[in-house]
């Protein structure tokens, strides 16, 4: 049998922690989140390497039994924005080996989260001798195509990226297109990409019925609702959402209007999030500003109240590297409409769970929106499919088994306690 692994995830960024509210965080907190408890359920120990962002905040964290939240200090210990933080990664690097020296800690392996602790894991894995596995979460020439000059990544962020993928053992895709923008935009080896798709805490995103989850967030039940729920970002395009439903509110014959969650705070302030700002001088401008509700950013604990108040899910991002929230509002047994791209054309089934719409293109959202308000029949028997969908092939624990046997097969057999005594050895002090 397998013996019990310890793991060092890497994810300079985004901590768990945040997710119980101190900032935004999105996908890549969750994956953290989920990922780790997960493998701590099949036995596993995992310490989670973060970036102090807070002067109270402790040294160590016991997040949950059998994983740690490390914050490591570099830099500030307060919010600094992400595209900030590339020339603070040798001081990342220095402080991991201090602590893992410090504490003793024997890990089997490494695993980057993001583009720059990708560069520290490779680090790590070069100085520590340990195998390496990478998950990107997004890519910076993707995202260089989409955003063009509003892309503030730092400079050389992609000959960065080029260099993890050549130094790390293994990368992780999280669906098929990401597989193909490491193989052919990065020149990737495909042998050493692993595909292993995200998922969605099945429990916690559950269906509530709708009428039932209306009342507990105090919405009207005799309309219908087209609900989206996600950060408030210009690349999330929700105003193509808003553009959407002022053209429905021409044609359409039914009430209904369009729950946004999301923001920076839990009120939503245009201020802290200029985004809802857009959105609602937008609604304004197309006459349709009694229809649009803002909710502001809510827990995740709450949020399948929001998504199954919702008759129909919506996402239509320009482009999105995998896409939790179409994941979510499917386990809450929701119809999905989502663009056709990136992973969201792998987690939604084109006419079974929901519908795959081209991205900036209100009239083709209109129309799909306009399907399925009219359609009560198709909304059941999408939602249904959305939901057995997310239990046969989007769970965590599936993410973590399959996860494990990727360390599993990249580590040597016997235990690292037999092979060395004491804190974390340098290679060069290994061989030494
Ligand atoms: N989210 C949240 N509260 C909100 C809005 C969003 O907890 O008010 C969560 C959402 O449930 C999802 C994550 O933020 O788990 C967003 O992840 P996704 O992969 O969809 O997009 P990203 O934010 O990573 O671009």
């Amino acid at each position: 049998m397998d013996r019990p692994l310890r793991i060092a995830f890497v994810s300079e960024h985004a901590s768990p922690v945040a997710l119980l509210g101190s900032q935004d965080a999105g996908g890549q907190n969750v994956y953290v989140d989920e990922v780790s408890r997960s493998l701590a359920q099949l036995g596993h120990t995992v310490d989670v390497f973060t970036r102090r962002d807070d002067p109270d905040a402790p040294e160590i964290v016991e997040w949950s039994p059998g994983v740690r939240v490390i914050n490591l200090r570099a830099g500030p210990a307060e919010f600094v924005v992400k595209d900030a933080l590339w020339p603070l990664m040798p001081a990342f690097r220095d402080a991991f080996l201090e602590f893992a020296h410090r504490d003793g800690a024997q890990y089997d392996a490494l695993h980057g989260n993001f583009w720059m602790s990708g560069w520290v894991v490779a680090e790590l894995g070069r100085l520590l001798a340990l195998p390496v596995v990478h998950i990107f979460h997004a890519m910076g020439k993707t995202k260089q195509l989409h955003q063009g000059l509003a892309d503030t990544s730092p400079d050389g962020r992609i000959e960065v990226e080029v260099g993890v993928i050549r130094d790390v053992d293994r990368l992780i895709a999280q669906c098929p297109s990401e597989r193909d923008e490491l193989v052919a935009d990065y020149g990737a080896d495909p042998s050493k990409v692993v595909l292993i798709p995200s998922a969605v805490n099945i429990e916690r995103f559950r269906p509530v019925p709708r009428t039932e989850a209306r009342r507990r967030i105090g919405l009207r039940t005799d309309e219908l609702i087209i609900a989206y729920i996600g950060r408030m970002m210009p690349r999330k395009d929700v105003r193509n959402l808003v553009r959407a439903a002022a053209l429905l509110a021409q044609d359409v014959d039914v009430p209904f209007s369009v729950l946004l969650v999301g923001g920076e705070t839990h009120e939503p302030d245009p201020v802290s999030t200029p985004e809802i700002g857009v959105l609602q001088q937008l609604a304004a401008e197309l006459g349709i500003a009694d229809r649009v509700r803002f909710v502001g950013k809510r827990q995740p604990d709450l949020l399948r109240d929001y998504y199954s108040a919702g008759d129909v899910v919506v996402t239509t991002p320009w482009y999105e590297p995998f896409g939790l929230t179409p994941l979510e509002g499917m386990a809450c047994g929701r119809p999905v409409i989502g663009s056709a791209v990136g992973g969201i054309t792998f987690t939604i089934e084109d006419e079974v769970t929901g519908l795959l719409v081209p991205p900036r293109d209100p009239e083709a959202l209109a129309g799909a929106l306009r399907r399925l308000l009219t359609d009560p029949q198709l909304r059941e028997q999408m939602g249904l499919a959305a939901r057995a969908r997310v239990e046969r092939e989007f769970t965590w624990s599936t993410v973590a088994r399959r996860t494990a046997e990727l360390y599993q097969s990249l580590v040597p057999s016997a235990a690292p306690g037999e092979a060395q005594a004491g804190g974390m050895l340098l290679a060069s002090e290994r061989e030494g």
